[in-house]
């Protein structure tokens, strides 16, 4: 069955050093639940209502009456049930050495499988009734009308739903759909061997994921070399291994589509939220047309690091140095100013949050690494989870973590709890276009020039990230997946090939851009993404989207603040690729993509003329 209902945990990823321990930068997770007994209460009210569900079975088509009250039952117990997982699953990531939460979330993980198989009989019921019967008893109940798109939204699945024994195949398979993501998070997370290097001051190093992270940012060009060498090399060893975990994933991937007439991988996936094909394809054509903005970045790099040659190790260490410090107190002011082009509402509602123990910031020991909202508690408020380090970056993330709580906070002002939770193709936009008035702000209050281009190039680096090197991501999946669909074969040996020859055209190998190292290339072996296929290209979609709608919103065009607002506000009330072309943005079209470009080509205008001035 379609996955109508998922809860998103928007987030970054990144590591902080210092921890501090202090109310007022803790979350009160007492406005979930004020006692454990109050958790226990409302878990048994979930049972109940799972139990009470059951009498709707071969019912739902008896009237519209019944209809309704067994959706609302069907949506009463989901929104009760994604609060006590968030409490839950808050509570494990304060402190992972909690016992208490980590069995809190093992229980939430029961309810969950209880109520997934309490409520497996309702898509194939709502199937069965045929879309005429449904239509009928939308039109004798106007208060069945908040239904309509989540009832739409079941239908559209009938011509890629098997029979009953076809489905029930399906679903004792799906016992082992996910063999070779959890063989690839094991081995990649806990026995794979990693290299050790030695720092110049004489300490050794490990060099895993945070490792790598951490060092490849360093000054010093041949400790990056080092790193890189030694990386890649170590991941390297595992070549076909690991080529064989992702060959398998995609093999599924084509597994899945064939079986529900899906004629190829990337629109089976692509029609769970009913993203055309097209947004896709332009957003690789117009990347690729794009490729020499990305280049001029480049070289801009190569010329402010006063590197003549460009290799791929040089990519992560800071243009400008800053060593400013910015307290939760200095962020939380930033972005209130930053978005107040947003209008009133919007910065009301974000002050009020402030003075509400909405974030965990610091860093501690036993607390989750990286940073996300969670959204899932529909009338309390979200939660962000931060690792807060006082740097820009810090801020950036707070921004951008924050841009996700205002949506959720819209929407769920807006929309009755069924149609609140948006899709991850719309989540972006919120949040990067927080960052974007972020820097817009940053600019209007810096002092000197060095700062100016500190946090140009901050913004420069971001796009690289999220628009460049996703969108590359997403021609790597096409790609992949086109001959996996295809029934051929691909080792790791050829992942490989073909991921090294994307590299060296995005980062113009060819031109003398970028230097591009043969062993480097094995760097789709270290992207975990690949085994959720066609994800990332919606943080280069929502990027793109919101760079047109943060430009718009600047140059306070007429229209453009409300119609954002209320893209926020629509929540998953409709498809996310039409609400956010209701919004003005049509994502299947080059519009949003060089508006991106030409926003990265003024930021180097920018920067360039900043360093005229210096006479750089
Ligand atoms: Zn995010």
């Amino acid at each position: 069955m379609r996955r109508i209902f998922g809860i998103l945990l928007l987030g970054l990823t990144f590591h902080g050093p210092a921890w501090a321990d202090d109310g007022q930068y803790r979350w009160n997770l007492a406005d979930l639940y004020s006692s454990p007994s109050a958790w226990d209460a409302d878990a048994k009210e979930l049972s109940d209502e799972i139990g009470s569900l059951q009498a709707c079975q071969g019912q739902l088509g008896d009237s519209a009456t019944r209809l309704k009250a067994c959706l609302d039952l069907n949506f009463e117990a989901t929104k009760r049930f994604y609060r006590l997982f968030a409490f839950a699953l808050l509570r494990r990531d304060q402190d992972t050495s909690d016992t208490g939460g980590n069995e809190l979330l093992q229980r939430a993980g029961v309810l969950r499988s209880r109520l997934n198989q309490g409520t497996a009989f309702l898509q194939p019921e709502l199937l069965a009734l045929g879309p005429k019967q449904v239509q009928t008893l939308l039109s004798e109940e106007p208060a069945l009308a908040i239904y309509g798109h989540y009832l739409d939204n079941v239908e559209r699945a009938s011509s890629h739903t098997l029979t009953k024994e076809g489905e029930g195949v399906i679903a004792a398979f799906g016992l082992i759909d996910n063999t070779a993501d959890s063989v690839y998070t094991i081995f990649t997370n806990a026995e794979m061997p990693r290299a050790m290097i030695k720092l110049p001051d004489g300490t050794e190093a490990r060099l895993d994921d945070s490792g790598y992270e951490q060092y490849r940012q360093v000054e010093s060009r041949d400790v990056r070399k080092l790193v890189f060498d030694e990386f890649w090399g170590a991941q390297k060893k595992f070549e076909e291994t690991l080529g064989t975990t992702l060959y398998k994933a995609m093999q599924r991937d084509w597994v899945n589509a064939s079986v529900r007439h899906y004629p190829d991988s990337l629109s089976a996936k692509l029609d769970d939220d009913k993203v055309p094909v097209a947004v896709y394809q332009t957003l690789i054509e117009q990347v690729n047309s794009g490729l020499p903005t990305l280049h001029r970045y480049l070289r801009l790099r190569a010329r402010l690091l006063g590197i003549p040659d460009l290799h791929y190790y040089d990519l992560y260490s800071p243009l400008v140095h800053s060593d400013r410090k910015y307290s939760p107190e200095v962020a939380e002011a930033l972005t209130l100013k930053a978005v107040e082009p947003l209008g009133e509402v919007y910065v009301h509602e974000m002050r009020e949050a402030f003075g509400h123990r909405w974030v965990d910031f610091y860093p501690r020991p036993h607390k989750t690494s990286g940073g996300y909202m969670m959204g899932a508690a529909y009338n309390v408020h979200p939660y962000l989870l931060l690792n807060h380090d006082d740097s820009y970056e810090s801020v950036s993330t707070f921004a951008h973590e924050f841009g996700h709580a205002m949506h959720t906070r819209l929407a769920d002002e807006a929309q009755p709890f069924v149609n609140s939770k948006y899709s991850i193709f719309v989540a972006e936009i919120a949040s990067t276009c927080n960052e974007e008035l972020l820097l817009e702000h940053m600019l209007k209050v810096s002092k000197s020039d060095d700062e100016r281009i500190f946090y140009l190039g901050s913004a420069l680096e971001n796009l690289r990230g999220t628009f460049f090197r996703q969108a590359m991501f997403a021609e790597f999946e096409r790609d992949t997946h086109q001959i996996v669909d295809r029934g051929e074969p691909l080792s790791g040996a050829a992942l490989t090939r073909l991921y090294g020859d994307l590299l060296k055209r995005y980062y113009g190998d060819p031109e003398g851009v970028v230097k591009i190292d043969d062993l480097y290339a094995v760097e789709w072996s270290f992207i975990p993404h690949f085994y959720n296929a066609f994800y990332v290209y919606q943080y280069a979609t929502s990027v793109a989207a919101s760079s047109l709608f943060a430009d718009a919103i600047v140059q306070r065009k007429s229209g453009a603040r409300e119609r954002y607002l209320e893209l926020l506000r629509a929540g998953n009330s409709d498809y996310p690729y039409e609400l956010v072309k209701k919004a003005g943005v049509d994502l299947a079209t080059p519009a949003p993509y060089q508006s991106l470009l030409a926003r990265m080509n003024r930021i180097m205008d920018q920067i360039e003329a900043l360093t005229a001035k210096r006479g750089h």
